[in-house]
């Protein structure tokens, strides 16, 4: 197992829209495995394939809980194609943050319950209903399959500091604006690549 690389935002894979997964095979449970030790290491508690660029419908969440005895277990799965069955009119506030932004977080919004279908890494259906934390995570990771960010649901001012705060840090990190697609086609810069 290995670590993978976080995209962070401005990189164009977390805008896009990912796949249905078809093939339930060793790659599948080999990234999904990837996936855990990466957001282990991140000390995340969710992580969606586009965030390690992966146009695939999985992601991974984990969460610790305290037992009645006091003893901590670990409780997560790999989630598979998940589709949102149904959400309550019920809403939770609190906030949320992303491993693609570093450092921020702000008060979002979501359904306090819902009901998601979803296939694990054998393929095999489930269904299952969630509430409170577990829903929020879930609904995040499920907006990332389909490219929409956790700022999308911000309020206008905090969307604003939030892309403030992205551009300087990309500028402290040196990351580059990413200007190459798929298929090398410089954009951008069309100075001395005009054809
Ligand atoms: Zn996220």
């Amino acid at each position: 197992m290995s670590k993978l690389e976080i995209r962070i935002f401005g990189d164009p894979v977390l805008r896009q829209r990912a796949h249905e997964v078809e093939d339930f095979d060793g790659r599948l449970a080999t990234l999904a495995g990837n996936m855990f030790d990466t957001m282990r290491a991140a000390e995340g508690v969710g992580l969606a394939a586009n965030q390690v660029g992966v146009l695939k419908r999985l992601f991974t969440w984990e969460l610790e809980r305290e037992a009645d005895d006091g003893t901590v277990e670990a409780m997560g799965s790999a989630v598979v194609n998940p589709v949102l069955l149904d959400s309550s009119e019920d809403i939770q506030d609190g906030d949320e943050g992303c491993l693609s932004f570093p450092g921020l977080f702000y008060p979002v919004d979501r359904p306090l319950r819902v009901e998601v279908g979803y296939q694990d890494l054998g393929g095999d259906d489930h269904t299952v209903q969630l509430e409170g934390f577990l829903a929020r995570i879930w609904l995040h990771e499920m907006d990332h399959l389909n490219g929409i960010l956790f700022i999308d649901h911000l309020a206008k001012h905090d969307k604003v500091e939030a892309l403030k705060r992205m551009r300087e840090y990309r500028t402290e990190q040196g990351i580059e604006d990413a200007r190459i697609k798929p298929g090398g086609l410089l954009l951008g810069r069309s100075s001395d690549r005009q054809l």
